[in-house]
């Protein structure tokens, strides 16, 4: 019985090919599958939409994706710059100014409010779109079938009627209909709310108004595949899913604040009040020396302007989000802000092997059956051309007899297996789909003249154990072939049957493959020559040392093995009482870049540790490659070594050892936790659905890009684009870059405000100390003040921010997270350049003054500005010479130092002087000004060379 559901109609008539039927998206599971295919695709099952049709339909429905109602726009971007602090401060002080009837002076700082935040709109905006640029490169691909062929395509890009894989691991990327589910389990806690995954079904469900936690048949977007696979039909997607009904978005990169941000946040408001103290210190020192109470108060708001870092906010988020650009086209995908900055405080990184330091092109190189071994060292078929190929997986060519006792072990591996060969569009050269341990099994029984599609037609499976990292392994279940079908097999696969003992009644046959160690425990007999025998002790340990033998040089191996069945429906149970084939041994070569990587971990005081899920012997060889171990005979820890371990013993261990194997991810939690229990700052790569918890207890959760599951990329700070450990090291040396820009700026800019607030505090000092009188009660007049914050706060900070990396940005520790702003010596680096700036300002004005020159105020201020600009300059390095560094490395920050000096020499030039209050200087004195700005470079420089002096012997430096 089919339930007919109402209107309102979600596939009108033109959109379905010409079908009438009205449906309400709701009662899709009421249907048959083939009756949803029908209405919603509109075409033949097995195809799927060609790509013509998707196109048309893309552009119907719109892309796949939730509109996000709390991304920012540019009006609340303005909002949000005009409403800050800062501004509102600012704000105040020009309507006090304008109150006190100062237009000048109101003028001026609505003139700084309006530049920094348009400033401050134009970097905000500027992040916003570089944000919004990750989010969408966050999108997961899908597998969906396009003109028949299984393709990857971005999640962003399905339509109703798509027909797309889903496996465990996916995240739902729609609604959608289930055709097919082998054991497919589905957690759908994000709509339902419930945590346990649900069994899902392919079958009509005709209960009329089933909620939605029972549709059964049904899966939706944004809830999760933990279990099994299947096949599915899309019927809804965007905002016309359930999700995007309740319009809660999963998926994107959020903007979190950094620790450093808050630390900034708060060290501005810190500023903004000690401009408030020091504004009333000078008032009462004016007030005090007799000056108009009018003029007092608008000093006192200049100098409360100058101390309030204006452009902090805005050089922060931008550092930030272009760092996370700059990360990206090294090919690290930051999913979370704060990683940006983290990752420049990692001092541990722990990685998988598998793809990740290795290349994941895997290649079987040894069969080993029965005490034999076929060494396939090179490939049988390397230059074959693919239509002949072809036609081997077809069955129509032949290749190579396989040796007689190999079939079997080629037959299990090629058909225990979820990966495919498929043929290139344009250049019908075969390539696999899926996991590459599998995809190898197949090129190798291709190569060894297996007609693949006759033998799965032959043998179809009817039942499945997919592979999970716990159980290391994976069963598939076979009906006894038909007769007439039998031909596409091997004679020694139909022997099976005919051999005597366990089977002939049995009609089914179940292959299992993975980890040697443990199939060996779950199997009593061994299959040789045609017959299987009961293994005895000599057998096991001949496997078991071929096993070792082959892992000793790096390889991955897979143990084959078989059983009968008298059903289909199978368990966990169900592995074992096995038949021994053999064993496969495949080689996955070192990444080539990682081996410098890792070196370049170790000399930046970054510990590199394998965590993998394979043979202890495969790991340390690889390991040793790589240089992550040194010893031959490194300390290798298994997973079940470490369950062993009490909390104090592992601490140990992990003092020992950088290799983990045969681990499970939850050994990754607790090997995590360990670590960071130690104070250290852990990034953690996974890859599975089981590496969830790892990943987000991690300090950086790391995905990989190609292989990883939608859930461990969900679970992740940051996605390796092309799964490479060097791209996780790149990721951290920029980490180190913009944590080293930030500190840098607030370097100038906080060294700068000390100076001028103590060159106003201290004016009055000699006079007072020489008793002399004091007629110009303050060294900067307001306008004058305003004018220099905007020089150094505004421009010159900003050259700050894309300053290239130093050349021993990895040849220093990580800094640590929980040190303050202005450790590693920069308190007493700014107190110091603080004081030099107000002191040399000050005693050059003084000099000036007292020889009754009319412009000493134009020379303090003269001489501020280039003591700033030569300040900028040697802060651009904090440990090497500018010299060494390279003096025209920063272009940007030269193009600012020519605009402050254009504009500083306008200042002074130009009738622009009237209104600053400032008078032309001489040439000479000019450079006089210039000469003293040049000493406060000498002096920093100087400060270098004795801190390089210091640091020689142990290279830790100041990391600022
Ligand atoms: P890493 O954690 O470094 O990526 P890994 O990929 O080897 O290591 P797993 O994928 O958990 O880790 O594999 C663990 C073991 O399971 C392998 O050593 C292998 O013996 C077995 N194995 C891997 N893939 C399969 C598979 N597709 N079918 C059956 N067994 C497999």
């Amino acid at each position: 019985m089919v339930i007919r559901p109402q209107s309102p109609t979600s596939y009108p008539a033109k959109e379905t090919g010409g079908l009438t039927n009205s449906f309400t998206p709701t009662a899709w599971y009421s249907l048959e599958g083939t009756e949803v295919q029908a209405i919603v695709a509109g075409t033949s099952l097995k195809n799927g939409l060609d790509q013509a049709e998707a196109a048309q339909r893309l552009e119907r429905y719109g892309p796949n994706e939730l509109v996000e109602h709390g991304a920012k726009g540019p009006l609340r971007i303005l909002w949000e710059q005009l409403s800050a602090i800062m501004v509102l401060i600012l704000l105040a002080a020009a309507g006090l100014s304008l109150f006190l009837g100062k237009l000048l002076e109101a003028g001026s700082i609505l003139a700084i409010v309006i530049l920094f935040v348009l400033l401050g709109f134009l970097q905000e905006y500027r992040a916003e779109k570089a944000i919004a640029a990750l989010k969408k490169l966050a999108v997961p691909n899908v597998r969906a079938y396009r003109d028949g062929i299984l393709t990857e395509i971005s999640a962003r890009e399905l339509v109703p009627g798509d027909h797309l894989l889903l496996e465990a691991g996916n995240v739902v990327p729609a609604d959608v209909r289930l055709l097919e589910s082998i054991n497919l389990r589905i957690q759908e806690a994000a709509l339902t709310g419930e945590s346990e995954p649900v069994e899902k079904t392919a079958q009509a469900l005709i209960t009329p108004d089933l909620p939605l936690s029972e549709r059964r048949n049904m899966a939706y977007m944004g809830t999760l595949v933990t279990y099994g696979r299947g096949m599915a039909l899309v019927v809804e997607t965007g905002m016309r899913t359930e999700l995007g009904n309740i319009a809660t978005l999963i998926q994107g990169v959020k903007a979190e604040m950094t620790p450093l941000q808050q630390r900034l946040d708060r060290l501005g408001k810190q500023l903004a009040l000690a401009g408030a103290l020091a504004a009333l210190l000078i008032i009462l020192i004016g007030l005090l020396a007799g000056e108009t109470f009018t003029d007092m108060i608008l000093t006192g708001i200049s100098l409360a302007v100058a101390v309030i870092p204006e452009g902090l906010p805005a050089v922060v988020t931008i550092t930030l989000a272009l760092g996370a650009q700059r990360m990206l086209k090294r090919n690290a995908l930051i999913r979370k802000l704060p990683a940006v900055e983290t990752l420049g405080s990692i001092t541990t990184i722990c990685s998988d092997k598998t793809g990740t330091l290795t290349e994941n092109r895997m290649k079987v190189v040894v069969l080993d059956v029965a005490g034999h071994r076929l060494e396939l060292t090179e490939s049988l078929k390397e230059d074959m051309p693919a239509a002949d190929l072809n036609k081997v997986v077809q069955g129509q060519g032949t290749l190579l007899r396989p040796p007689q006792a190999v079939s079997m072990l080629l037959v299990a591996g090629a058909l225990c297996n979820d990966a495919r060969l498929q043929p290139h569009k344009e250049t019908g050269q075969l390539h696999t789909l899926g996991d590459p341990t599998e995809g190898a099994l197949l090129v190798a029984a291709v190569e060894n003249g297996l007609a693949l599609e006759r033998v799965a037609v032959a043998l179809p499976r009817v039942g499945e154990l997919p592979f999970d990292s716990q159980r290391k392994r994976m069963t598939t279940v076979h009906a006894r072939p038909a007769l007439a079908s039998a031909n596409g097999l091997p004679r020694e696969v139909l022997a099976v049957w005919g051999s005597t003992g366990l089977s002939s009644h049995r009609p089914y046959l179940a292959f299992t493959k993975g980890a040697v160690d443990e199939l060996l425990e779950l199997t009593n007999y061994v299959w040789d020559a045609n017959k299987f025998r009961r293994i005895d002790e000599e057998q096991r340990s001949r496997i078991q040392a071929a096993n070792n033998q082959l892992a000793c040089s790096g390889m991955r191996v897979l143990g084959v093995a078989f059983r009968f069945l008298d059903h289909t429906a199978i368990s966990t149970e169900d592995e074992s009482d096995l038949i021994f084939v053999g064993l496969v041994g495949m080689i996955d070569p070192p990444r080539s870049e990682v081996k410098a990587a890792v070196q370049k971990c170790i000399k930046a005081g970054i510990r590199p540790v394998m965590i993998t899920g394979d043979h202890p012997l495969t790991a340390r060889y690889i390991a040793r490659q790589l240089g992550i171990a040194c010893a031959e005979d490194e300390r290798v820890v298994t997973g079940a070594e470490l369950d062993k371990l009490d909390e104090v013993q592992l601490d140990e261990v992990l003092a020992q050892t950088n290799i983990f194997a045969r681990v499970i991810p939850e050994h990754k939690l607790r090997i995590v936790q360990a670590l960071q229990k130690k104070g250290q700052v852990v990034a953690m790569t996974g890859d599975g659905v089981n590496d969830a918890p790892a990943l987000k207890k991690a300090d950086i959760g790391v995905a990989m890009g190609i292989t990883g599951t939608d859930v461990s990329k969900e679970a992740s700070d940051m996605v390796l684009r092309d799964d490479n450990f060097a791209t996780i090291v790149a990721a951290v040396e920029e980490g180190r870059v913009i944590y080293d820009n930030l500190r840098r700026f607030i370097n100038l800019s906080v060294a700068g405000n000390i100076g001028k607030v103590a060159l106003m505090l201290l004016w009055p000092l000699p006079f007072y100390l020489l008793g002399l009188p004091l007629e110009a009660t303050v060294a900067l007049l307001p306008l004058q003040l305003l004018w220099l914050n905007l020089m150094t706060d505004g421009l010159l900070g900003l050259s700050m921010g894309v300053e290239p990396a130093e050349k021993q940005v990895m040849q220093r520790p990580p800094h640590s997270p929980k040190e303050g702003i202005f450790s590693g010596g920069m308190g007493l680096h700014v107190s110091w350049v603080g004081l030099f700036i107000a002191l040399a300002a000050g005693v050059i004005g003084f000099i000036y003054y007292q020889s009754g020159s009319t412009y000493w105020q134009s020379m303090i201020f003269t001489t501020v500005a280039f003591l700033q600009v030569f300040q900028a300059l040697a802060t651009r390095s904090t440990y090497n010479s500018l010299f060494s560094i390279g003096i025209f490395t920063n272009r940007f920050m030269w193009g600012i130092i020519g605009l402050v000096s254009l504009l500083q020499l306008l200042a002074l030039y130009t009738p622009l002087r009237i209104f600053l209050g400032l008078a032309a200087l001489p040439l000479s004195d000019l450079l006089v000004c210039i000469g003293v700005g040049a000493s406060l470079f000498g002096a920093v420089e100087l400060e270098k060379i004795i801190l390089r002096g210091r640091n020689r012997l142990n290279l830790r430096q100041r990391n600022f």
